[in-house]
């Protein structure tokens, strides 16, 4: 396919070809795509939607790649990232509103300086407002759920849709973006108006508690299995003797078990075997099944 004769002429925002990808990502791990788009506006992103359309180019949207696995061969067709450069943050009264690529951390801190609570709890996840969305991302007993009220989203052919909290179908980790294929453009979120230093205070707390527990200098994707029914991940891990257990360049963090990290050079069939692994252990001497929450794209 001839991308960029394609591209040339259509406004869809920084445009790059067979693009590495490991740098989009947190666990420093993927192979090229084809296409990199970086759009700046909802026209661009429309845009890049309908001219993928027309033209039956594969599209994958990514955020800022604190969840993700990508495949050592890539992703064909045109990644779209919604990151830094699709970044927006307005605050009416106790609602805030943010575009998709806008860092959850940015977006609590801005409701802390307009005295809101209600974003404390997840201001540590490292993903953007898209992803936190698309994976009703929760953290200390908050989730996206709790506070989102509407969703701003497109179809992969540009078509444009507003959904409410309830039409969002959001569960653990889950919501309707990922069932009806769909791309989040933007959110808002009711907050409440509280006092400026208990909420700072907290805010505070709990990223201390994130940072005494969880290995953020290392190449990761957080927790890399859902919480099982009736146990956690990270103590099954733990209670299998698996803490620190290493195989090649991928290891059980020491730190945080329920975290496996790229210590350097992983490859992600050297990732997607070594959860696989733990899973295989875990599952053998517990009974408990450990479902991957870390989600993987790409040509496999
Ligand atoms: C150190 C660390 C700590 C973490 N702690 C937590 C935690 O406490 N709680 C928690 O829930 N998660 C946690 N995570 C995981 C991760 O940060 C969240 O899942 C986050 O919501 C992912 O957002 P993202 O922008 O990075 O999405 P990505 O990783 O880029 O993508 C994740 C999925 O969402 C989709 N997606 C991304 N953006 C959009 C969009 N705009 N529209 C449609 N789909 C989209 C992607 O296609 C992909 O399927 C942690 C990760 C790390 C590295």
């Amino acid at each position: 396919m001839d991308y960029k004769s394609i591209y040339e002429n259509v406004k869809v925002g920084e445009v790059f070809y067979d693009h590495p990808l490991k740098d989009y990502t947190t666990f420093g791990i993927g192979g090229k795509a084809d296409v990199l788009v970086k759009p700046t506006s909802e026209d661009e992103l429309r845009n890049i939607l309908k001219i993928n359309h027309k033209f039956a180019i594969k599209t994958t949207v990514i955020g800022r790649g604190s969840n993700l696995l990508i495949s050592d061969k890539g992703i064909r067709g045109t990644v779209i990232v919604l990151a830094d450069n699709y970044s927006n943050i307005t605050v009416e009264g106790e609602v805030l509103s943010a575009l998709a690529g806008t860092s959850l951390n940015e977006a609590a801190l801005c409701a802390i300086e307009n005295h809101l609570s209600g974003m404390e709890e997840i201001s540590g996840i490292p993903g953007s407002v898209g992803g936190a969305v698309a994976m009703n991302a929760g953290a200390y007993g908050g989730e996206i759920k709790d506070i989102c009220i509407l969703v701003k989203a497109f179809d992969f052919e540009g078509n444009e849709y507003e959904f409410t909290n309830s039409d969002m179908h959001f569960s653990y980790r889950h919501s309707k973006i990922f069932e009806q294929d769909l791309i989040v453009s933007s959110a808002s979120f009711k907050l409440k108006a509280g006092n400026y230093d208990e909420i700072i205070e907290k805010y505070q707390d709990f990223t201390n508690r994130r940072i005494s527990k969880q290995p953020l200098d290392r190449k990761s994707a957080g927790s890399t299995f859902k919480r099982p029914v009736g146990s956690y991940a990270s103590k099954l891990i733990d209670e299998c003797g698996l803490r620190g257990y290493r195989v090649g360049e991928c290891q059980v963090s020491e730190k945080h078990c329920g975290f496996i990290i790229n210590v350097d050079k992983a490859t992600c069939t050297d990732m997607l075997s070594f959860i696989e692994e733990v899973s295989r252990i875990v599952s053998e001497k517990t009974g408990f099944v450990l479902e991957r929450e870390v989600k993987l794209i790409g040509e496999i």
